[in-house]
């Protein structure tokens, strides 16, 4: 029976940033779009690390980067997992084959598509990466274990939001019906019920093992998603309602001692002219120098009041104020 344990909230969470890319190439979307051209659609990589390399450089920010492990191997995507780790952020693991329903394999399927993918990454990079996050913000007892196991010393896949259910009506209705039928219902955005699971790191914890989880954040309280596609989304319909969302949300994440755990994805950077194959998704027709200006400002409210880290460093800090409320008699401070 998996349980929660060590919900910490009295680390100083709310002072706390940590941004991260899911470099999620092209056909990772069309793919679970159900195109048929997925496997031949130009890679968005080259150009999405051009633009974000330099962007962390002037903001002087690490970010951790979770790379699909297929395209770690090689190509464009190896150059760009290599270019981001050059630059001092992060590589963590996405899987190796962006799988939709990763969260529902078999253990033994779900183990083998990890360490695959954790190989390929640190064939590239020569460090292999100590964090997780699944495709879809799939979740479950068999991928936690699956991790232990492997020795990761965080997850970072939980969405805790209260609009999955309609994220994912949503997605589904932009499919053409065949697609629907032949996937089934993937599990994407997570389950209904992570809505209620806590913002601030915590512990899955079952008979014999343990991991750490460290959720995206979404709004405290409200629980509506807080990331970039998310803003851009918002920015479409309203400028002026997404920079007070932006400053509500933050303002709300200090007050609940919440980390601002922001996630950007390729889209966020580029537009329709870069990848005419994802024109479907939204904000596409944007130019990408207007979309680039507004992560800027974007990343820069939430890291110029905030200590940024990587979900590494992230961790490693949720460890040590673990070890350290230990030698306490177990009190957390
Ligand atoms: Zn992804």
């Amino acid at each position: 029976m998996l349980a929660i344990k060590d919900v910490d909230t009295a680390g100083d969470w709310g002072n706390s940033a940590l941004v991260s890319v899911d470099l999620d190439d092209s056909w990772c979307y069309l793919r679970t779009h159900g195109e048929q051209n997925w496997q031949t659609t130009p890679s968005v990589l080259s150009v999405a690390t051009d633009r974000l390399v330099p962007l962390f450089a002037h903001l002087g920010i690490r970010v951790t980067v979770f790379a699909v492990g297929r395209d770690a191997e090689v190509g464009a995507g190896r150059e760009a997992v290599c270019a981001f780790f050059e630059s001092g952020h992060e590589v963590a693991n996405h899987s190796m084959n962006h799988r939709f329903d990763l969260a529902r394999l078999s253990p033994s399927e779900m183990s083998n598509d990890i360490a695959r993918s954790a190989d390929a990454i640190a064939t590239a990079t020569g460090v292999v990466p100590v964090g997780f996050r699944c495709p879809s913000f799939g979740s479950g007892e068999t991928l936690h274990q699956v991790l232990a196991a492997q020795k990761y010393a965080y997850d970072a896949s939980l969405l805790p939001t209260s609009l999955g259910p309609i994220l994912r009506w949503y997605h589904r209705r932009t499919m053409s019906r065949a697609t629907r039928e032949s996937i089934g219902s993937p599990e994407l955005f997570g389950p209904a019920a992570d809505a209620l699971l806590p913002l601030t790191p915590f512990r899955w914890s079952w008979d014999g093992g343990e991991l750490l989880e460290i959720p995206v954040t979404t709004m405290p309280v409200l629980r509506t998603p807080m990331h970039m596609s998310y803003l851009h989304a918002l920015t479409e319909k309203a400028p002026g309602l997404a920079s007070a969302y932006l400053r509500l949300g933050l303002r709300l994440a200090s007050w609940r001692n919440v980390p601002m755990s922001f996630l950007i994805h390729p889209p966020d950077i580029i537009d329709r002219h870069d990848a005419p194959d994802l024109a479907y998704l939204p904000g596409m027709r944007r130019p990408w120098q207007e979309k680039l200006d507004y992560v800027r400002r974007t990343l820069l409210e939430i890291t110029e009041t905030r200590e940024q880290m990587t979900h590494a460093q992230f961790a490693d800090r949720c460890d040590d104020r673990r070890h350290g409320s230990h030698h306490q008699g177990f009190e957390l401070e």
